[in-house]
């Protein structure tokens, strides 16, 4: 890597770590799946919603959860499918006037509350701060050397 292209590579990991406080790079572009709108979980506080007559009652607050239609459920809650995704089509049928959580997705939030990417996604995220970084600075914090070995009971 030549010197301009480090200097450069530091203002941007600078810019993303401390000024958008961000933990992760995401990279790549949407390739129209559709995947993302067909199984959708919604959080209201801190939990998963996994009751319908809750999800009625939600309804009211958030004009996209009007689009969503229950089809399945699992361990983590209520599966939802957007009804605006055309199922022949793979396209979002309000495309232009999409509401702003679709816009942004996949943010690093929803990444970081645990949800993953699908395989066929072509987003992927990767960490701004490597995790060989990361330990090398708890192996000196601690005063080990990279040497040291970790046994687990
Ligand atoms: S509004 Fe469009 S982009 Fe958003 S979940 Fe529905 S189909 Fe997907
Ligand atoms: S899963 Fe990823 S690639 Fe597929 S529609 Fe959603 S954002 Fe686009």
């Amino acid at each position: 890597m030549s010197s301009l292209h480090k200097f450069f590579a530091s203002i941007k990991r600078f810019y993303y770590l401390k000024i958008l406080r961000r933990k992760y790079y995401r990279s790549g572009k949407c390739n129209c799946c559709g995947l993302c709108c067909e199984k959708i979980y919604v959080k209201h506080g801190k939990n998963i919603i996994k009751d319908e007559e809750l999800f009625e009652k939600l309804k009211t607050m958030h004009s996209f959860y009007e689009d969503l239609e229950v089809v399945d459920k699992d361990d983590t809650g209520l599966v939802f499918r957007c009804n605006n995704l055309d199922l022949v089509t793979r396209k979002c049928k309000i495309h232009k006037h999409r509401v702003k959580i679709c816009r942004n997705y996949p943010q690093e939030e929803i990444f970081m509350m645990g949800a993953q990417l699908s395989e066929e996604c072509g987003y992927s995220f990767t960490p701004i701060v490597p995790f060989s970084e990361v330990f090398k600075k708890v192996l000196k914090s601690k005063n080990l050397n990279s040497d040291c070995k970790f046994f687990i009971e």
